[in-house]
């Protein structure tokens, strides 16, 4: 009888969990048809518009090319960080961690980001183990979001201190800010806000993903993300890295 029992139970939690799974799939392929729905509408309105109208006027012609440019960047882009999380949900990412001298990573990746408005304003020497390729790619996602989510007229600071044990890496932002209930939500898979998604043009490259992946390789260097915000003043992104 209590065998009965555990096994109607344990089949009800195998059902539970089997239709979890498959409304995640449902989800995550409407949020991908979504997202690679807008690029290709504009790219066919754009490939019609040219087709009528488009090689005898230069103008028309310049801005239906940076348009299909611009969609086409982003739906690579969607690829890409759909392929790095499939290859990580597999365990198919592996990471070859070495001693790296943070303070000098950080200053040539900032001069390899090339933005005039990335400043780095602290930077105290610290040694971590972590694998660079992986480490560039988190770093460009908080910078990406911290450039696209405030006023170009604004600058990013990057602020590095140390201490025997821990780093903090800081990226500071005085930008459009988070709401404190979308805090935790902006690391979930496609996740945007709505006031991100308003505040941007069909040119810019934005998918919802760039946190997720960069939350993955922040837990494969045991590296803790705290993100304060305050609406229409700002965002940090503080990681607090362990040193070696
Ligand atoms: P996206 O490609 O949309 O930027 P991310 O996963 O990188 O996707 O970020 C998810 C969401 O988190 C963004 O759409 C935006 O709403 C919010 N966000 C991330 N960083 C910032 C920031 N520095 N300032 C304001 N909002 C941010």
């Amino acid at each position: 009888m209590q065998l009965g029992i555990k096994r109607q139970r344990a089949a009800a939690g195998g059902q539970s969990r089997a239709s979890e799974s498959f409304l995640r799939q449902q989800r995550f392929v409407n949020d991908v048809s979504h997202e690679l729905r807008t690029p290709l509408t504009i790219i066919r309105g754009y490939v019609d518009i040219l087709e009528r109208y488009g090689a005898q006027d230069p103008e028309l012609f310049q801005e239906a090319v940076t348009a299909i440019k611009n969609s086409a960047q982003n739906m690579q882009s969607l690829v890409e960080s759909l392929l790095f999380l499939a290859r990580a949900d597999q365990g198919r990412q592996p990471l070859t961690p070495v001693p790296v001298d943070l303070d000098d990573m950080l200053i040539t990746f900032v001069k390899d980001y090339n933005s005039p408005r990335v400043n780095i304003t602290k930077l105290e020497p610290c040694k971590i183990m972590a694998d660079a390729e992986f480490l560039k790619k988190m770093f460009a996602a908080f910078l990406d979001n911290a450039l696209r989510y405030s006023p170009p007229d604004t600058s990013v600071e990057v602020e590095l201190t140390a201490t025997d044990s821990t780093a903090t890496l800081k990226f500071i932002d005085r930008g459009i800010g988070i709401a404190k209930d979308e805090r935790e939500k902006i690391f979930e898979r496609f996740y945007r806000s709505d006031k991100s998604r308003t505040k941007l043009d069909s040119g810019e490259n934005s998918v919802g993903l760039g946190l997720s992946v960069a939350k993955w390789i922040a837990d494969r260097h045991n590296i803790t993300i705290d993100v304060q915000s305050k609406p229409g003043a700002g965002s940090t992104f503080a990681l607090t890295i362990p040193t070696i």
